[in-house]
This record gives C-alpha cells, structure tokens and sequence, in this order.
C-alpha cells in the first residue's frame, strides 16, 4: 500500500510543493540475475517536493528501508575520484582536527562507512577509527581490520559507541543525510554523539547542482533528501548544532562539505558565500525550481530522438557507467534495448545483471568495447573525464562520447 499522505522527514510538516513528478519507478538498484527474476517489476511513486516550513527537498513516497538496502551494489573503493577523494579529505581531516588533539589517537566515527575505504585513509592517516554501517559491506570492512558496526546510525547506536567507547573528536557523515529515512533519529544520533569541542563533516551532492544542471537522474527511491546549506543549517539548529563552514567539492557531480559544530562552540559560521548563493537564486523555495520539470522533460526528449536518430542512422550506442543515476534515466526516458544495447561498468558486482526495468545487459568494460559501438552514452557522468580517458587510454576507443546532461551533447 502507498501511503500518500506527506510528512515532512526533518520537522514533520505536512505542507509541501510539488517540484517533479517522474511516475512510478523500479528500484535503481534492483538489478536483475535471471531474466526470470521479478524484482525490478516492482515500481513505486518517485517525486520531488519542498516542504513549505523547512525547506527541504525530498521524495514524496517513501519505501521500507530494509527493502532499499536489500541488494546493494555500489562499493565505494572501485572509482579513481573517490580514492583521490579519499587521500585528500584524510590528510585534511588529520591536519584541521586530528594532530593538534589533546587525545594521542583522535577518535573518529565515519555514518555509512560503506565497505570501509575512508576508514581505511582515515586510519592511515593517524585516527582510532570505528565504522557504521546498515549493509553486508559492514562486515566485509569489519573482516579486513576496519571495526565497524552493522546497524543504522541513530541515537540508539550513538548511546552504544559512547557506553562501549567514548564520543569521537571527530564524525564523518558522507552521503548519509540524504539517503537516511530517519532523518530525525539519524540527526538525534549526531546531537547525542558530537561532544561540546567535537567537529562533524557532512558531505552532500548540492542541490544546487540538481537544478543547474538538471541532474534530475539523482533522484531516485533511495536518495530521499536533497540538501542545501539554508535546509541543512534549518534541520541542524533544532538539534543545537550549526555550520561554520561549508565548502564546494567535485564529487558526486558536485557536493557540499560542511564543517558543523555545536551551537555554542565559539567558531563562528563562516558559510555565508554559498547562503546568499542560495538566497540570490531563491534554492530554498519553489520560485527556484520552477524550470526544474520543463529542462527535466526537455532532456528526455532530446535524448530519446538522439537515440532513435542514431539507430535509424545504423549508428551502434552502447552505455558506460551502470550507476544507480543511470537506472533512473533509463526509465524515466524509456531508453531499452532497442535503442541501447549494453552498459559497460568496471564494478564486477555489476557484470552479467540486467538493468532494473529496462532489462539491458551489464557487460565489463573489455566485452563493451569488443563490441566496437559507434557512441558511447555516459551513464555516470559525474566521472565523465574518468570514463573518457579510461576507454580512449585502455582500449583505443575512436568513437565518439554522449553526454546526457544537462542536455545531450556530442562529444568527438
Ligand atoms: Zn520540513
């Protein structure tokens, strides 16, 4: 049954705009093994709304959240950005909060620590490291000497790190508040967990960059929240927490990294650059949005007539970068396999599944190329320059490049 009724996940107002509606969507991650399986014939509502009292943006229906993380698939250490990310928020950690502390081994916790490659840089680095996260990946990083938990984070799991250890100098949350569905107990978790000279990061894809550049892909059922730094600063005060500092970084496609502190730290809030962005472009009210449906629909009409130009030109395309981005693209638009033929992606987790839905092949890099395709359509654009140079260096691919947003363009 959908529960239709909205209720805001930060503050539970019921009032809301809507921003998109998209239909009803498979899971962007409900990857297929046989052609059998019926999985991904599960489809679900998928909008955008901005709650009218707290400015977040999030998807409307919601699912259970044991059901989204069931089969999860993405491992963070298989992307070239995210190592070189990783070394470099590592060594700043330490530097900024880690080699000045009064403790001989700052303590730090990373929310979602996926299969345990930031704690891994964070533990090279010089801290007592402790991960959290919900999946079978916990275990996996737990196994390899990266201690981490296997639950979701919240108040319940921040009393235990406290009775069992202490509370950390240092909390890292990347990617977490945007897919937590207990927004409210998650944050909960972070008030009880951040000591009074503690430092926490949150690091977010912005949303500013969704609605600049359309990536209206990054929605999807498991991506509930959208945050700005205005949203994130209005859910962080009710739990006594603000942000001092909030930085631009290329990742995701472009994300925030926050600095946040508790209110009555004496550092003061230095974010004022990208709030008055924000205030300047009315992000944090529907006025900013309002192209946001028409760019998202013209998108997909210009990618599907490319496409069907391209096939009744006898022009082969195939995709690379199976990304859960790409999943929701793919059926958003309607693209199968007449008009796209496989998706190349390097995460052998990946390889011989079925996309969600439209039920095109999952292929190594090696057997996309074999198949000498014409152009190749960037499914994970956010490591467009990656993908580019892999397959040109790698394989010698002459062809040419689709890059789908923010509208489809032709690279040679
Ligand atoms: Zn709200």
């Amino acid at each position: 049954m959908i529960n239709h009724e909205f209720k805001c996940r930060a503050c539970n107002s019921q009032n809301h705009k809507m921003i998109l509606d998209m239909g009803e969507l498979p899971l962007a991650n409900a990857f297929v093994k046989e052609p059998t399986d019926q999985d991904d014939q599960f489809i679900w509502p998928l909008s955008l709304v901005m709650c009218q009292d707290c400015d977040l943006l999030q998807i409307k229906d919601e699912m259970p959240r044991e059901k989204l993380f069931s089969n999860y698939l993405w491992v963070t250490s298989t992307s070239s950005s995210a190592k070189k990310h990783a070394e470099w928020l590592s060594e700043h950690l330490w530097v900024e909060f880690g080699v000045n502390s009064h403790h001989e081994k700052p303590f730090l916790v990373e929310i979602a620590s996926n299969d345990g490659f930031f704690l891994e840089h964070y533990r090279d680095a010089g801290f007592d490291i402790l991960g959290v996260d919900p999946s079978n990946l916990a275990e996996e990083a737990d196994n390899r000497g990266l201690t981490s938990i296997r639950d979701f984070f919240g108040k319940k799991v921040a009393r235990h790190i406290i009775e069992t250890k202490r509370q950390p100098d240092v909390i890292v949350a990347r990617n977490v508040l945007g897919h937590s569905s207990e927004l409210q107990d998650l944050v909960e978790g972070m008030d009880e967990l951040l000591p009074p000279d503690g430092v926490m990061i949150l690091e977010m894809p912005y949303a500013f960059m969704l609605n600049y550049e359309t990536q209206y892909d990054t929605i999807f059922h498991e991506h509930l929240s959208y945050l700005t730094v205005g949203s994130t600063s209005n859910l962080l005060a009710r739990y006594g927490m603000k942000i001092v500092n909030a930085q631009f970084v290329d990742m995701n496609g472009g994300s925030i990294l926050c600095e946040v502190r508790r209110t009555e730290h004496p550092t003061p809030e230095n974010h004022h650059a990208l709030l008055s962005l924000e205030n300047l472009i009315h992000l944090n009210t529907p006025f900013g949005w309002r192209n946001f449906s028409a760019n998202t629909h013209r998108q997909r009409d210009e990618l599907v007539t490319m496409l069907q130009k391209l096939r009744a030109d006898k022009l082969s395309v195939l995709a690379y970068g199976a990304a859960a981005k790409f999943m929701t693209m793919l059926n958003y638009c309607g693209i199968d396999t007449t008009l796209l033929g496989a998706v190349g992606d390097a995460n052998p987790r990946k390889q011989g599944l079925l996309c969600p839905g439209v039920r095109i092949p999952v292929v190594a890099p090696s057997a996309l190329m074999e198949m000498n395709p014409d152009y190749v359509l960037i499914g994970a654009w956010n490591f467009k320059d990656e993908i580019i140079n892999y397959l040109r260096k790698e394989f010698g691919y002459a062809g040419k490049f689709i890059v789908p947003l923010p509208l489809p363009e032709i690279i040679d």
